[in-house]
C-alpha cells in the first residue's frame, strides 16, 4: 500500500492549491460529498524517488455548529487513521484563528508525524508574521507558497523521510466492512460469525470510540471485520441522521479491503444503498451484495432468486460483475458462503497477472476487435501491464491515448473480466502514450 500524506486545515489555507502543486499533471480522484464538506480530493505524488498518495481532506461548506464541528472533526480524524504524514495548513494572510487552534488541540493527540505548514508566505514581509505561529507549539514548520512554489521542496524532502523511517507494516489480513442501512441485520451477522468471541481487538487511541474491529480467525479463515455498529447511537446527537451513517460507512469503507453491502431483501435497494455501492467502487474495494432476511420472501419459486439478483444486477450497472448472495441470519443460511464470496473477492482484488500472460490474452482481443481509428488516424496499442498498486489497474501503452473511445475501454475491461476473475472487483483502466 501507498503511504498517504494528508493535508487538513480550514477552508481557503490553500489546500487544494498544494494538493493540485504536488500532483502536478498526474490524475486526480474527486469525491464529491455534496452537502457539508466539498470535494475531497486524491491523487499520486513523487519526490525523491518516493512514490506517495496525497489527499486533500476537503473543507467546510456551511451548515449549523454541530454539523461544522463534525466535518472539520472527521476530516481530522480521517488524515490521523490514515495518513502516515499529516500536513496541518494555516494561513498567514489571516493569521491564527480560533480554528486553527482548534485543529491544532486534535493533532496534538496523535503520535504521527504532524507537519504544520505556513501558506501564503509569498514574500519576505509575509515570512516575518509567519512567525506567529511557532506559538502552536509545532516542533516541525514549514513556511512556503503553495502558489510560487516556494518552500515547498524543503517540506517534501522532510515529508519523504518521515515516511521512510516509518516502521513497517504487520502482515497484511483482509480488512472487511459490513456496511448497509440500519436494520439491514449487520450486527446480527458479525454477531453469528463472532459469537462469544466477538473482542475488539483495535479501538483506535484517543480519537474514534465507535470504530473499531474484531477479528475473525477460524476455519482457515481470517480477516478483521470493521464494525460501524456503533453508528445510531452516536447519530442521535445530530439532526440529520443519514447524513452521519453515510459519513460513518465512508469511513469503514475507506479502511476496508473488501465491503459487504448488506440489503434487506424485504425493503430492496435504496438510494443509499447505491450510495454506498458508488462509494465503494470509486475507491476501487471489493465488493459482495449480501441480500439479507430471504426468510422474508414468501412464496419463493424456481425463478424467485434469479429474478431478484436480475433487478440487483440491473441497479448496479454497469459495475455488475458482482457476487450476489442470499442469505437469512436467522435462519443461518448462508453465511459462511458470503464469507467465502469475501475471501475470494479480496484474493482476486490482490493478484497479480503476470505481463506475459496478460499480453498474450489482450493481444487476441485487440486483433478480434481493434481500436477504431480516429478521424483517419490509426490508432494501436502496444502492450500492456498490471500496475504494482493495491487494486486491479491496467495501463495500455498506445500511439495516441487521448483517442481511445470509451466504448472501446469497456470492450477491455469485459475481455480482462472474461479471462482473469476478478468478480466483486472494480478496476481500473489507464492509456499512456508510448
Ligand atoms: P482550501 O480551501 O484550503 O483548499 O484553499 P484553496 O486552495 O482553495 O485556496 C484558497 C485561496 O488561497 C485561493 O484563492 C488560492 O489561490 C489562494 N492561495 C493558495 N495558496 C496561496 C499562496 O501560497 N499565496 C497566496 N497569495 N494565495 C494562495
Ligand atoms: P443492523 O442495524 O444492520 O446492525 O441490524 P440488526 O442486526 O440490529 O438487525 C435488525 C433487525 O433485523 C433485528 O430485529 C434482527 O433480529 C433482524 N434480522 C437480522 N437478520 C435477519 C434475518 O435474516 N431475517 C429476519 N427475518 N430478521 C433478521
Amino acid at each position: 500500500m501507498m503511504d498517504i500524506v494528508a493535508i487538513v486545515g480550514r477552508p481557503n489555507v490553500g489546500k487544494s492549491t498544494l494538493f493540485n502543486r504536488l500532483i502536478g499533471t498526474k490524475q486526480s480522484i474527486v469525491d464529491d460529498q455534496s452537502g457539508v464538506t466539498r470535494d475531497r480530493q486524491y491523487g499520486e505524488s513523487t519526490w525523491n524517488g518516493k512514490d506517495f498518495a496525497v489527499v486533500d481532506t476537503g473543507g467546510f461548506v456551511r451548515g449549523s455548529d454541530d454539523i461544522f464541528e463534525a466535518a472539520i472533526r472527521l476530516q481530522v480524524e480521517i488524515a490521523i487513521d490514515e495518513a502516515a504524514v499529516i500536513i496541518f495548513m494555516v494561513d498567514v494572510a489571516t493569521g491564527l484563528t480560533d480554528l486553527d487552534e482548534a485543529v491544532a488541540r486534535m493533532l496534538r493527540k496523535t503520535n504521527k508525524p504532524v507537519m504544520l505548514v505556513v501558506n501564503k508566505v509569498d514574500n519576505h514581509s509575509r515570512l516575518l508574521e509567519a512567525n506567529e505561529f511557532w506559538s502552536l507549539g509545532f516542533e516541525h514548520t514549514h513556511f512556503l507558497s503553495s502558489v510560487t512554489g516556494s518552500g515547498t521542496g524543503d517540506m517534501l524532502d522532510a515529508v519523504v523521510e518521515y515516511i521512510e523511517n516509518r516502521e513497517e507494516e504487520p502482515k497484511e489480513i483482509p480488512q472487511i466492512a459490513i456496511v448497509g442501512q440500519p436494520n439491514a441485520g449487520k450486527s446480527s451477522f458479525i454477531n453469528a460469525l463472532l459469537g462469544e468471541e466477538r473482542n475488539i481487538v483495535t479501538d483506535i487511541a484517543g480519537t474514534t470510540r465507535d470504530t473499531t474491529s474484531s477479528h475473525y480467525n477460524k476455519f482457515d479463515r481470517e480477516f478483521d471485520l470493521i464494525d460501524t455498529a456503533g453508528i445510531r447511537k452516536k447519530a442521535k446527537v445530530y439532526e440529520n441522521l443519514e447524513f452521519y451513517s453515510v459519513m460513518r460507512a465512508i469511513k469503514a469503507i475507506e479502511k476496508a479491503d473488501v465491503v459487504v453491502l448488506m440489503i434487506d431483501a424485504a425493503d430492496g435497494i435504496e438510494s443509499q444503498d447505491l450510495a454506498i455501492f458508488r462509494i465503494a467502487q470509486r475507491r476501487n474495494k471489493g465488493i459482495v451484495i449480501a441480500v439479507n432476511k430471504w426468510d422474508l420472501i414468501e412464496n419463493k419459486e424456481t425463478n424467485t432468486a434469479r429474478d431478484y439478483e436480475q433487478t440487483v444486477r440491473e441497479k448496479f450497472a454497469p459495475f455488475n460483475d458482482l457476487p450476489v448472495i442470499f442469505m437469512s441470519v436467522l435462519e443461518k443460511q448462508r453465511i459462511m458462503k458470503v464469507v467465502d464470496a469475501t475471501m475470494q473477492v479480496y484474493e482476486s482484488r490482490t493478484r497479480r497477472i503476470p505481463t506475459s500472460r496478460l499480453n498474450e490474452v489482450m493481444q487476441k482481443a485487440m486483433e478480434r476487435y481493434a481500436p477504431p481509428s480516429y478521424r483517419g488516424r490509426e490508432v494501436s496499442i502496444k502492450y500492456v501491464t498490471q500496475l504494482p498498486i493495491a487494486y486491479p489497474a491496467f495501463a495500455f501503452y498506445c500511439n495516441h491515448p487521448q483517442h481511445i473511445q470509451d466504448s472501446y475501454k469497456n470492450y477491455l475491461e469485459n475481455k480482462i473480466r472474461e479471462n482473469f476473475d476478478f468478480t466483486g472487483v472494480p478496476i481500473s483502466i489507464f492509456f499512456r502514450k508510448k
